[in-house]
């Protein structure tokens, strides 16, 4: 079973925001920024490119709700999903990080070149 089902099913603690039956909020172990909170579904789907619509369109009610309930929804937030080796992705279960709490930098994309890449 992989880490982040093990949080879902808490035989791993993590340090809780809210759930309900379908996810999982929770803050991420190494914070990037003042709010940084994970939100990962309990059933386990790989990446974003494996949940079903239906499910994702709930998923997004629930990251709506999160953002409230960590008051940021006003402030602003960043939701990001990082997929697969290009995309950065370590830990191999749908996630999204909801960052925020302070004025967030546009960080990687902010001054790269797209002709670096290639
Ligand atoms: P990603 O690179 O998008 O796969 O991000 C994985 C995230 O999971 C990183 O921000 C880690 O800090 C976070 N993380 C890994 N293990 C834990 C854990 N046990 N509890 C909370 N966050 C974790």
């Amino acid at each position: 079973m992989c880490i982040f089902c093990k949080i879902a099913n808490r035989e791993i603690p993590s340090n809780l925001v809210q759930e309900d039956e379908n996810f999982f909020a929770f803050h991420d172990i190494n914070p990037k920024a003042p709010v940084h909170v994970l939100v990962i579904p309990k059933a386990h789907y790989g990446s974003f490119n494996d949940i079903p619509g239906e499910l994702m369109g709930k998923m997004g009610t629930f990251m709506q709700d999160v953002a409230k309930t960590l008051g940021i929804d006003q402030s602003g937030y960043r939701l990001i999903s990082n997929i697969g080796e290009n995309g950065g992705q370590e830990v191999g279960h749908l996630h999204f990080h909801i960052v925020g709490g302070a004025k967030l930098h546009w960080g990687h994309f902010a001054d790269a070149d797209p002709k670096d890449f290639f």
